[in-house]
């Protein structure tokens, strides 16, 4: 079995009776090329699915899962199969680019200047509290992705 099959037997994918009830309750599928049904499937038989951008339009909310008759955990399969892309330098810049932002300032999405604005029309303050203003709690956070190597691994694997 190669690595592409372990990841989709990670869901008990072959109880799978292919009724599609994961893919006509996927959010993401709806605005997406996600077909979660054909994605782990085609894990299953062993074809590399690892480079396919749909991979990652999965928001893992879990509903193919909650919804499958026959308890198949479809997202545990993706989940493990992006860790395989990862490993083969096959991760989508935007996450990096939230990694990178998360490394550097304590925040995935930081506040962009027209989000300030609007939060200092309607009184709130232009900058929330938050890891970003305050630099001891920061500092944890870059030793923690340092210690793990977390951001090693996906700046490797970012394209
Ligand atoms: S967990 Fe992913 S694949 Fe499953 S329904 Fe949600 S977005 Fe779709
Ligand atoms: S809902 Fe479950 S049984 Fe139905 S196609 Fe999806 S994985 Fe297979």
């Amino acid at each position: 079995m190669n690595p592409i099959e372990e990841a989709a037997w990670a869901s008990d994918v072959e109880k799978c009776v292919q009724c599609g009830k994961c893919t006509a309750g996927c959010p993401s599928g709806r605005q997406s090329r996600l077909r979660t049904r054909a994605l782990v499937q085609m894990a299953y038989q062993g074809y590399d699915v690892t480079d396919l951008k749909e991979l990652w339009d999965c928001t893992t909310c879990y509903n193919c899962a909650e919804r499958c008759p026959k308890g198949v955990n479809t997202v545990d399969a993706i989940i493990k199969l992006r860790n395989l892309a990862v490993r083969r330098g096959n991760f989508p810049k935007v996450h990096l680019n939230a990694i990178e932002n998360l490394y550097n300032t304590g925040n995935g999405f930081p506040l962009s200047p027209e989000v300030a604005k609007i939060r200092s029309i309607i009184g709130l303050n232009k900058e929330p509290y938050d890891v970003s203003t305050d630099e001891e709690e920061l500092s944890k956070v870059k030793k923690l992705m340092d210690i793990t190597g977390f951001l090693k691994l996906v700046r490797g694997a970012g394209k």
